[in-house]
């Protein structure tokens, strides 16, 4: 049997190794954008491979629409993955072997096998002499996973012009399918949670180990860490979140409500995404690094510590002020990475084409909004003013843990996914 498009675009791109070590070298991201590129212009595509650094690379083309005067849509992808070590997996990472109907390597669902689905429905579309309804942006970023600073955030700031006109975009981290009491649910992402990466400096009196000490840097640091990570987060519930959690309760047959019990049980009807589902319920802080001091008998003047919280649309402020109370007096909070909220609605034509074109091949399915925890380049086109979600279809086997395979060992994605989501991405840009 000959390998279909979309299976050999993903091995091709696995191969590739784009792993991202968050320093300058990429190593990989030139050969892959040079790889997408040559795909689109075989297509009949212009793309432009974009350096925000030596390596660093993005592709974008643009494939016109029949109508010009509807606003584009971005199409997007990136190209780098999270760094994948040998010795923790049991295949290559970077084999794309084919084992037990799936496709195991770096980069399988995040996202090499989505851009290898987008790519290969723009060539069945333009193979059969098609065209999309609007002009659609095709762009496939670097550096995404570590905040598309040399990618996608770049590309915005210095190339606004390749998004000219675009007002929606479509990307990862959506349209997955999971079970809930027998059913199957596509999550189609409307929303992200923001983000505020937080340092910490607490400030005290420098002095011996033995003496009476009230002013002690590090216990002031301490005493902060620890309030900040116990603090319980009122549960508060955005629009998104409870339409999800309406549809799940309808199919569980739960009733409705916003109580901790009532929610709990919600959340863990969702199954392996209820995790993911529980952190969109609240605002979160989690103190993540400390470094204080050089010996056991000496007191320094000052210690740091580093928190990574994640807001909830609208309270980037609110919680900043929380945690500086929580703080207190000797810890001074600085906000060293921001990137914000992402709220969109779901009752648009864009997503109800979504919608259509999933239940067309699966039309006992339910389709819910989500937020996600993390973050996409969809963050950065927002500073353009589009509104991006997140829509790569795959119909999964509901015994496979899909989150945990996100940055995870064995990462891997069955065949006949990928191929149903090819055929939904058609369906879709047809129609779009
Ligand atoms: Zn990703």
């Amino acid at each position: 049997m000959t390998e279909s498009d979309v299976v050999s675009l993903a091995r091709d791109l696995i191969r590739i190794d784009t792993s991202n070590y968050g320093d300058a070298d990429g190593p990989g991201e030139r050969e892959a954008a040079e790889y997408v590129a040559s795909f689109l212009s075989n297509l009949g595509l212009e793309p432009t491979i974009r350096e925000s650094e030596p390596g660093r690379a993005s592709v974008v083309a643009r494939w016109e629409g029949s109508d010009p005067a509807r606003p584009a849509l971005v199409l997007h992808g990136h190209l780098d993955v999270v760094p994948a070590f040998k010795e923790d997996w049991s295949v290559d990472p970077f084999g794309a072997e084919i084992k037990d109907g799936m496709i195991w390597g770096r980069g399988a669902v995040d996202m090499k096998g989505a851009d290898a689905m987008y790519l290969a429905a723009v060539k069945r579309m333009i193979d059969a002499g098609e065209r999309p309804p609007r002009d659609i942006v095709l762009a496939f970023f670097a550096d995404e996973e570590h905040g598309g600073r040399k990618g996608a955030k770049w590309m915005v700031e210095n190339h606004p012009e390749d998004f000219e006109g675009a007002t929606e975009a479509v990307s990862e981290v959506g349209g997955f399918s999971i079970e809930v009491a027998g059913r199957r649910v596509y999550l189609f992402q409307t929303g992200e949670k923001g983000m505020q990466w937080l340092r910490l400096a607490a400030q005290g009196i420098q002095g011996h180990g033995s003496l009476v000490h009230r002013d002690n840097a590090v216990t002031h640091l301490a005493g902060a860490m620890s309030r900040i990570g116990h603090h319980e987060w009122p549960l508060e519930i955005t629009p998104t979140v409870e339409r999800l959690l309406r549809g799940a309760a309808d199919i569980l047959g739960v009733d409705y409500a916003e109580d901790p019990e009532t929610l709990d049980r919600l959340v863990a009807g969702l199954g392996s995404v209820g995790r993911m589902v529980e952190a969109s319920l609240r605002n979160t802080s989690n103190p993540t690094m400390m470094d204080a001091g050089y010996k056991t008998n000496v007191i320094p003047d000052v210690a740091g510590g580093f928190v990574d919280s994640r807001f909830l649309p609208g309270q980037q402020e609110q919680v900043l002020r929380t945690i500086e109370e929580l703080a207190g007096t000797h810890v001074k909070v600085e906000q060293y990475i921001t990137e914000r909220a992402i709220d969109l609605p779901f009752d648009v034509p864009l997503v109800r084409k979504a919608i259509d074109a999933v239940t067309a091949d699966d039309p006992d399915a339910v389709v819910l909004p989500y937020m996600m925890m993390g973050g996409t380049d969809n963050k950065h086109l927002a500073s353009l003013g589009i509104a991006g979600y997140g829509f790569a279809p795959l119909r999964l086997p509901p015994e496979l843990d899909f989150p945990a395979l996100f940055h995870g060992i064995d990462e891997r994605v069955p065949v006949e996914s990928l191929e149903f989501g090819t055929d939904v991405m058609v369906r879709f840009l047809r129609d779009c």
